[in-house]
């Protein structure tokens, strides 16, 4: 729940959990309804996620909404409006760790500043940027999807290809989610903790 803040402050939010979990869903929904607050929102996502589109952000049901593409956190300040006073980013995992930088700026400049992407990659493993900004961050929400083997809560990401290297863009046919108990790591992996 995000309170109510004294006007001119800002802050982070953070929005993660694995694929499937209704994190770009959620990023939408808190879009719209801030711009039926009438308040200026800019989108932005990583090149690298070209999966349905270029230019828009897009859930796995289908909900979309036009969004800038990045290569590089920084490039938010060259694209940035002066007149945002909500900046969201979706699938941030992708982003470089100077993200939090980025977002620590933006929410000092007063703006409230939306990340949501993947806590972990495929190993379990935290994805270096979206772990330091859930520190950076006022507000966490960790959602989970639903575990395609027995249906229970699923916070892991299940790969389901013969593939190493932790950048694998895909979807279902590629990923599926999974709870503690059905997740299965390829043996090496089991007992990896993060390496920094
Ligand atoms: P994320 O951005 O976290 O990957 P999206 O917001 O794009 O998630 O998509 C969420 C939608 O994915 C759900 O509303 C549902 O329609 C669909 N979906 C597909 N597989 C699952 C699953 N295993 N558990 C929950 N939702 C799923
Ligand atoms: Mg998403
Ligand atoms: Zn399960």
């Amino acid at each position: 729940m995000i309170h109510q803040h004294p006007p001119g402050t800002g802050w982070i939010e953070v929005i993660c959990g694995p694929m499937f979990s209704g994190k770009t869903e959620e990023l939408i929904r808190r879009i719209h309804r801030a711009r039926y607050a009438r308040q200026k929102v800019q989108i932005f996502k990583p090149a690298i996620d070209v999966r349905y589109d270029q230019t828009k952000v897009v859930s796995h049901n289908g909900r979309e909404i036009p969004s800038s593409t990045i290569d590089q956190a920084a490039e938010i300040f060259d694209l940035l409006d002066p007149e945002s006073r909500v900046v969201a980013i979706d699938e941030a995992q992708f982003l470089d760790t100077d993200t939090v930088r980025v977002a620590r700026v933006l929410a000092g400049e007063g703006r409230r500043v939306i990340v949501a992407g993947l806590d972990q990659d495929y190993r379990g493993q935290p994805f270096e940027t979206m772990m330091l900004m859930m520190v950076e961050a006022e507000y966490v929400t960790k959602n989970m999807a639903i575990c395609l083997v027995c249906g229970a809560p699923a916070h892991r990401n299940q790969r389901l290809i013969e593939a190493s290297g932790r950048v694998i863009l895909g979807s279902e046919a590629e990923y599926e989610a999974r709870c503690r108990r059905c997740f299965k790591p390829l043996k090496a992996e089991e007992d990896l903790l993060f390496e920094a």
